[in-house]
């Protein structure tokens, strides 16, 4: 099969479009042929390599794809060659304390695809079939390929981890980013009131056509001290944290007493200034969230296609011209989802 892939960590410029052996699905899996595929900051992470994460190389990023049943495991009853289907990136052991209690995303061996095993940036992905779902039939191969990671993480933040209700206030940081658009959808659809930021006035202008009540221009305001003018000195509810060290401050500033923030990610740094006195007096709870369960996918891909929900599509590519989407992706120039479009040879 035809695969973008590298051999050793680093930059973008290792990147390589070539043939790979095709993979063969085990019993439990289903071997996936691939229409489309979307990038995740995760694949830079696992390109330029992940501290105590040894890679078998060469390596296949992508853990976002959707495409056509092609070949079943011999265990395999419910799925057959032809389905159209998308997929849970996560990957886990079914058999730790969490996974038998249906929080897979806290199993002791969690993984990605694209990240612990071979990727979607290939014409062919092996897949458990306890993964799939089928394809949310008002989607495009691009948009099915484009949700599943950051519709996962945001339903699993906002539904699961903070409970957010109808009539709360949302702060999502950093609206360009596939996670934070994800929130947005999610979070208005839910009845919230959202208030995004940005550095950047086209990002902020798309987020209001999608439905954000308020904009912050993090350059030309202070996030924590515009958040409370908006909401007549109180704080918002929910605030979706994905940053890390560039917004962590402003955060716990920004959440009214007894509010929750949730992280799933520091793609600006993982160890931000802490201000505790904000944490036991205002009473706030501090989430962590990774991925979802088995339960979180089924209910956010029932979510997706009962709301008909779609992910916002920066641009799409070839799958031969891949490089030049981690490279856009590095640059952060992208408003939503970079896709990479595979083309059955
Ligand atoms: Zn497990």
């Amino acid at each position: 099969m035809q695969a973008l892939y590298f051999t050793a960590h680093g930059g973008v410029e290792g990147l390589e479009f070539g043939t790979r052996p095709d993979p063969h699905p085990a019993r439990d899996e289903v071997l996936v042929r691939l229409r489309a595929a979307a990038l995740n900051h995760l694949d830079l992470f696992v390109l330029r390599g992940i501290p105590g994460l040894e890679l078998a190389l060469p390596h296949i990023g992508g853990a976002d794809g959707a495409g056509e049943i092609v070949a079943v495991g011999e265990d395999v009853r419910v799925w057959k060659i032809g389905d159209e289907v998308v997929f849970n990136p996560g990957l886990w052991c079914g058999e730790c304390e969490y996974c038998r209690r249906g929080d897979e995303s806290l199993c002791v061996r969690f993984g990605l695809l694209g990240e612990h095993a071979p990727g979607t940036f290939a014409e062919l992905v092996a897949v458990k079939a306890e993964a799939l779902s089928r394809k949310p039939s008002h989607l495009s191969w691009e948009e099915a390929a484009a949700f599943p990671l950051t519709f996962l993480t945001a339903w699993r933040m906002l539904v699961t981890r903070a409970r957010l209700q109808a009539g709360e206030s949302v702060l999502v940081h950093g609206i360009g980013g596939g996670v934070a658009l994800a929130a947005l959808a999610i979070a208005t659809r839910i009845g919230a009131r959202v208030i995004v930021t940005s550095g950047d006035e086209r990002k902020l202008e798309r987020a209001r056509v999608l439905g954000a009540a308020e904009t912050i221009d993090y350059r030309a305001a202070d996030v924590a001290r515009e958040v409370r003018r908006l909401t007549g000195k109180r704080g918002v509810d929910v605030v979706v944290e994905t940053a890390g060290e560039a917004t962590w401050m402003a955060s716990l500033k920004s959440a009214a007493k007894g509010g929750r923030i949730v992280t799933c990610g520091a793609t600006t740094g993982p160890n931000p200034a802490e201000e505790l006195r904000l944490v036991f007096w205002n009473q706030l709870s501090i989430l962590g969230s990774t991925m979802g369960s088995r339960a979180d996918w089924s209910g956010m891909v029932e979510a997706v296609e009962r709301w008909e929900l779609r992910p916002v599509i920066d641009s799409t590519l070839p799958l031969s011209d891949g490089r030049d989407g981690y490279a856009r992706m590095a640059r952060g120039e992208q408003l939503g989802k970079i896709v990479l479009k595979v083309d059955a040879s």
